[in-house]
């Protein structure tokens, strides 16, 4: 199956997308000891189309250093085993140079990487949303993780993005 990971600084609301997509009929699967918390694993599922799901997860917040480290750690996971990469950043604080980083190391890797502005809570598109475009990935998709807006025109978007050559079918 082909695998989606969810990269972001901490609290852009990545467990909340997480558990969205996992829904109910997931289990945990797996954790793994890392350098930050454990990574978590789960089955997603749209339009009957299987994948399997990393949340790269938490970052203890404790300084702007240990948090950079830690999310270049969480890129380089995300891009030697993810297909489709989701790169979170938080559409109410707008962009911060953590976010700058990772984004350099996602463009650099040929990965596909989908950028998603969480937390537009209302159809009016925030006025940080066009901090992101500097970042030079594709345009924002805009989302709600905690309201469910915008998730399933996300979720064609990564279907769309999955290697044809892997069965994203029973
Ligand atoms: P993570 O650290 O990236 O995994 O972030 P979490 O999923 O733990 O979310 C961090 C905080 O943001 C929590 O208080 C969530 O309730 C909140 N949050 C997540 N998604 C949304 C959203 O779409 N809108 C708003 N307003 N808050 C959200």
């Amino acid at each position: 199956r082909p695998i989606l990971a969810i990269v972001g600084r901490p609290n852009v609301g990545k467990s909340t997308l997480f558990n969205r997509i996992a829904g109910k009929r997931i289990s945990i699967v797996e954790d793994e000891p890392g350098v930050t918390r454990d990574r978590i694993y789960a089955e997603g599922e749209w339009l009957n189309n299987y994948f399997n799901m990393i949340d790269t997860g938490g970052i203890e917040p404790n300084s702007e250093d240990i948090i950079l480290s830690q999310m270049r750690t969480q890129a380089e996971i995300a891009i030697e085993t993810a297909d489709v990469i989701l790169f979170m950043v938080d559409g109410k604080e707008g962009l911060t140079s953590t976010d700058r980083e990772v984004a350099n190391m996602l463009r650099k890797s040929n990965r596909k990487v989908i950028l998603v502005a969480n937390k537009v809570d209302s159809h009016t598109p925030p006025n940080t949303i066009y901090e992101f475009y500097e970042l030079g990935l594709s345009e924002p998709i805009m989302i709600s993780a905690s309201h469910g807006y915008g998730i399933g025109d996300l979720l064609d978007e990564v279907i769309s993005n999955f290697p044809d050559d892997k069965d994203t079918g029973y």
